[in-house]
């Protein structure tokens, strides 16, 4: 698939066709559901779980506590192999998407996207709002007005937005402190005020433009897609179109659609479709632009094509992806289910085979890690297998708060003559409560080949 820009092509000539005559009020057909009322629920919800996430550690990356959650779990920087599992699996759910349903991530989803209309719209409402209350004051004063409130609510809002933003690689609570006691002095304070700094400047002024000219996503979306992709088309076999250009108006990118459907500013959001179904109805004609499954696919609205086709399902690799996807997630599900929230581990210290106390008992030393991985209180007991007559030095069981770690080396005795000559094979079980898991550890005793008195 190839994509253009808006500014390297020009719109086709369009022959001479007879005048639509429009249609009396009453008669007019109720329209469907709009994508754009679609598009406001759908980045209303992304918007709350835009703020969500980090709050209820969803999916939050801690750098200073350098630690990852994800789905309810809290990763440690040293599981690194779970960690790039997942944002591995992040990035091909983004992928697999693009394949599928186009650019619907940047129409419908994006915050990026979701805030600069936002900002946009605020400033039409205040600029309405303001000319309709101070009608009487002078239009320049009027419009200084205008932007002096738009440029005070935006900065009140990119506090927020950054706030939110930064809380995805520093703990809220932390971040709240630090914003309350105005903080620009500490490297966090410094990226506080920058972030914030940068988000006003971003929806006060930049807006779209970051869409077509820093994002990579729009320039990789060429690459995603194929002649089955869903994608925005303007199709006009009978020569409808009566020119109205309502569909170049309300396109936030500012592009027509009609030039191509593949022109790189083109974010699948469908304003277009609406604007043409809502004009065209005037005259008893439906819309002219589409979604479609690719430039010679389908409608979207087609409702003859099976279920599996609707969906995005429509040839064998779209199958194998899904697939992919769901191996995958599974994957990823069981890796982390298996994940053990109160991490043990024992090793002998071999720095001396064994030593010979004083009491006569002969001694191993170990050395024992256990890190509380999770957010409550635990307790390590520590038990021994095949190994009569031992006891172990330390004292238990370990207590552990919300994310310790513990490291402590530790004897095992046993009284002299109790065990065999040489390697003994034995176990250490741990178990930990609350959870209840329990582990297995083999290990060896070593004991003196030849007794040695004291
Ligand atoms: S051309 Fe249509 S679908 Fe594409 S960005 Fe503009 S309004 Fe949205
Ligand atoms: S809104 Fe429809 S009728 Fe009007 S210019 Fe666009 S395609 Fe043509």
């Amino acid at each position: 698939m190839s994509i253009t820009t808006s500014q390297d092509q020009s719109a086709p000539a369009k022959p001479q066709k007879p005048p639509l005559k429009p249609v009396n009020k009453g008669d007019l057909p109720v329209l469907p559901t709009t994508y754009h009322r679609y598009r406001r629920g759908i980045q209303f919800a992304c918007f709350l779980i835009f703020v969500a996430l980090p709050f209820f550690n969803i999916m939050r990356f801690d750098i200073p506590r350098e630690r990852f959650y994800f789905a309810g779990y809290e990763l440690w920087i040293n599981e690194f192999a779970i960690i790039f599992f997942a944002l591995l699996f992040l990035l091909y759910v983004i992928v697999a998407a693009s394949m599928l349903y186009g650019r619907v991530y940047c129409g419908y989803m994006c915050p990026q996207m979701i805030f600069s209309e936002a900002s946009l719209s605020l400033e039409e409402r205040l600029k309405k709002f303001i000319n309709k209350k101070l009608i009487k004051i002078n239009p320049k004063k009027r419009q200084m007005i205008v932007r002096g409130a738009f440029y005070l609510l935006t900065a009140v809002a990119s506090v927020f937005l950054a706030f939110v933003f930064i809380s995805y690689f520093v703990e809220p609570r932390d971040l709240l402190s630090r914003l309350l006691s105005l903080d620009i002095r500490t490297t966090g304070g410094i990226s506080g005020a920058a972030t914030t700094l940068f988000v006003f400047l971003d929806f006060a002024f930049v807006r779209q433009h970051f869409c077509t000219t820093v994002c990579p996503y729009g320039y990789l979306q060429g690459m995603f897609g194929d002649k089955n992709t869903l994608i925005v088309q303007y199709r006009d076999p009978g020569n409808d179109c009566i020119e109205c250009k309502k569909c170049v108006r309300v396109c936030h990118m500012g592009i027509d659609i009609r030039v191509s459907p593949y022109q790189m500013e083109c974010i699948h959001c469908g304003e277009c479709v609406d604007a043409c179904v809502d004009v065209l109805a005037r005259f008893g004609k439906e819309g002219l632009i589409h979604y479609a499954w690719g430039e010679q696919g389908k409608l979207l609205t087609d409702k003859k094509v099976p279920w599996h086709h609707r969906l995005g399902l429509r040839d064998a690799k779209r199958v194998a992806v899904l697939l992919i996807l769901l191996f995958y997630a599974s994957g990823l599900t069981v890796a982390l289910s298996m994940r053990n929230n109160v991490l043990v581990k024992i090793m002998p210290v071999r720095s001396s085979l064994y030593r010979i106390g004083d009491d006569g008992r002969i001694y191993n030393r170990f050395r024992m890690t256990i890190a509380n991985r999770q957010a409550r209180d635990a307790e390590v007991m520590l038990s021994l297998k095949d190994l009569p007559g031992a006891s172990i030095d330390l004292q238990l069981p370990l207590k552990l708060k919300p994310a310790e770690t513990i490291q402590q080396e530790f004897d095992i005795a046993v009284p002299a003559a109790t065990l065999p000559q040489g390697v003994n094979h034995f176990s250490f079980i741990s178990r930990v409560s609350p959870d209840n898991d329990s582990e297995n550890f083999e290990m060896t005793f070593i004991t003196p080949t030849e007794r040695k008195t004291r």
